[in-house]
């Protein structure tokens, strides 16, 4: 499964710049992530300050 955003994302947009196939986009009040491109890498978990980023 991709990685989620839960609401404890503060937009701070470090995950989107992290993400290597631009799987993270601004969404309305909280970023998402694209399941589809999503590659599973963890690469924004690691990067997000508020750890609000998940495996579903
Ligand atoms: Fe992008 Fe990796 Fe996070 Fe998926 S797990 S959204 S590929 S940074």
């Amino acid at each position: 499964m991709a990685y989620v955003i839960t609401d404890d994302c503060v937009m701070c947009g470090a995950c989107a710049d992290a993400c290597p196939v631009e799987a993270i986009s601004e969404g309305d009040g909280k970023y998402v992530i694209d399941a589809d491109v999503c590659a599973e890498c963890g690469t924004c978990a690691a990067e997000c300050p508020n750890e609000a980023i998940v495996e579903a």
